[in-house]
């Protein structure tokens, strides 16, 4: 069968095309992360999944290349993923290039603040909502337990190499690196006065700029629009110039300002932050370019690949292809540039308001566990607005038991006797599955595929399910590729498939996975995640006591005190309670 080659859609050329990295044999693929002032909501998980699958898809021995064409083995491609944290200089009316507005980290404090006040954040989260790096630490941490969650394979390895998530505050060097270059390149340019000066990106110098959102230099002239305010744009050389750093001594997070040319040490500025897109030309070049920042600009690198959301094309993606094209000297920052869509909730735009900005936390109170989650956000192409609701869920989680129920009848086969299982129903999907990828992410053909697989599977043979169930404990992880290859030469059908099913969940990473449990203690139902104490247990019998003798505020104190230690109680039919993290 010939071989289809990966090509996938470039937001820079507008096209379906081949993916060319410049060494096949080593991806590089930056992502632009979250801003830590809330929970990530799942319409950024979306958009980060995405990602992951490319990147999954690009690690698989299924996948080739136009410059790689034969299939590498397993360890032939690497793929280095970086995703930053944005703590700082990201503002709140992000949608302008200046970057107007509040500090989103500030904002965030503020509303811890209020949040305490009122109490409806856990009074043991311990954040001083006056120390912006504290309200930072607390989001990242959250965000990044959530990614892990979900099965973002950048949050797993950075939990072993953290430069791969690297924090905006921590490479503010390398940002006024780059600064300093662009202003004695001419390609930036200090402005205003004294205690409030600013550094902007001189867009004139870069006759490119808007290609990537199509936004041309005469079309932002009309119109910079937004709420940017007077006196910042009649300092600007140009309404489209965008702001690299801005002086400003009571910023509650700022740093020793770049070094100004042609000023004395006495003339320098004072304290101040950095602007927003800056961060990614430091920590993208950084991280991902032989010789950092100084091999990139030495050797005019590029990266092979970047995402971001829609939202994020225009200004963002746009002023970080201005200013590492010109600090570099290449005339493409990243090769490739992947955009998923927004995604929608029950049909709807997703709505603060409306209450449909789901985090994952939202989500998993409701029982749906990260495997459902993740199969539910990555089951719609990346291109086309996925419509997230209840409903999808449910599907979600029926398909993930169906498919598990096909694993572990093959796992069964396998460890008990290999000939219990003569069809091949998983032989020929390998082939679809590739092609199927190959053509810009086509998921659905690949969950189509395993579908019909897993149909063929079910009620075949002398596998009796509740039997199986019972003595098969399922895989947490995909098998390595060392006994992945191992089943697949084999000439056992059931040995075979299986094979292909840990080889398509390196893919996917739904199937093989830890499985939540609850836990039923005898006094309460633990949801996973719980653990049970014996001080909790006592609680929850002096209840049940107070509640036997219909002593309801005795109950509803015991309640109480079970909430401050973070915990809430459902009660269930049949007397029974169920205990659960309070959110
Ligand atoms: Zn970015």
């Amino acid at each position: 069968m010939k071989k289809t080659h990966l090509k996938i859609y470039n937001t820079l050329t507008n096209q379906l095309e081949a993916f060319v990295p410049t060494n096949p044999k080593e991806i590089s693929f930056y992502s632009c992360g979250p801003t830590v002032y809330d929970d990530a909501h799942i319409g950024n998980f979306r958009s980060f999944l995405a990602a992951d699958l490319l990147r999954r898809w690009l690690e698989s021995p299924l996948c080739t290349l136009i410059n790689d064409p034969d299939s590498p083995n397993q360890f032939a491609r690497t793929v280095t993923h970086v995703m930053n944290i944005t703590d700082v200089g990201h503002m709140t009316e992000d949608t302008n290039a200046d970057g107007g507005g509040e500090d989103k980290m500030e904002l965030a404090a503020r509303r811890i603040e209020q949040a305490k006040k009122s109490g409806t954040t856990p009074q043991n989260s311990g954040v001083d909502p006056a120390k912006p790096t504290e309200v930072a630490a607390y989001f990242e941490a959250r965000f990044k337990q959530d990614a892990i969650d979900l099965g973002l394979k950048v949050a797993i390895e950075a939990q072993k190499d953290p430069s791969l998530m690297p924090k905006a505050s921590e490479h503010i060097q390398g940002m006024k690196t780059v600064i300093e270059q662009l202003l004695s390149d001419g390609h930036a340019y200090a402005a205003g006065s004294p205690g409030a000066r600013a550094i902007y990106f001189n867009t004139a110098s870069f006759p490119t700029y808007g290609r990537l959102s199509g936004n041309t230099l005469d079309q932002l002239k009309g119109g910079a629009g937004g709420r940017v305010d007077d006196a910042q744009q009649s300092e600007k050389h140009n309404p489209a110039d965008f702001l690299l750093w801005k002086e400003d001594k009571t910023h509650k997070m700022r740093w020793p300002s770049p070094t100004i040319p042609g000023l004395s040490d006495d003339e320098q500025w004072g304290e101040g932050y950095p602007g927003w897109h800056i961060e990614c030309t430091a920590m993208a070049l950084d991280r991902l370019v032989d010789g950092h920042l100084e091999g990139a600009r030495a050797n005019h690198a590029q990266i092979d690949l970047h995402s971001g959301g829609e939202d994020n094309i225009f200004p963002h993606h746009e002023c970080e292809i201005a200013q590492s094209c010109c600090f570099t000297g290449n005339d493409s920052f990243a090769k490739h540039w992947f955009h998923p869509r927004f995604l929608k909730v029950e049909g709807q735009k997703m709505s603060k308001s409306k209450g449909t900005m789901y985090t994952l936390r939202d989500l998993t109170e409701l029982k749906y566990d990260s495997a459902t989650i993740r199969l539910e956000l990555i089951k719609t192409h990346y291109r086309a607005n996925a419509d997230f609701s209840e409903q999808g869920l449910k599907e979600s989680a029926l398909r993930i038991k169906r498919w598990r129920e096909m694993a572990r009848r093959l796992q069964y086969a396998v460890e008990h006797d290999p000939h219990l299982i003569q069809y091949g129903a998983l032989d020929s999907i390998s082939d679809k599955i590739a092609s199927a990828m190959s053509n810009d992410l086509n998921i659905s053909a690949v969950l189509g595929a395993i579908d019909s697989a897993s149909k063929k599977h079910s009620g075949k043979g002398k596998l009796d399910t509740e039997h199986i169930y019972q003595s098969t404990k399922l895989a947490e992880s995909p098998y390595g590729w060392d006994r992945i290859n191992e089943l697949l030469s084999s000439n056992i059908a059931s040995h075979r498939q299986l094979g292909v099913l840990h080889r398509i969940d390196h893919i996917l990473g739904v199937i093989f996975r830890p499985i939540p449990k609850s836990q039923d203690t005898g006094i309460a139902i633990y949801q996973p995640g719980v653990t049970p104490s014996p001080e909790i247990e006592s609680l929850l019998q002096q209840r049940a006591d107070a509640k036997k003798a219909k002593d309801f505020a005795a109950a509803d104190a015991i309640r109480d005190q079970l909430a401050a230690m973070g915990l809430s109680i459902m009660d269930k039919p049949k007397g029974q309670v169920e205990v659960g993290p309070l959110n």
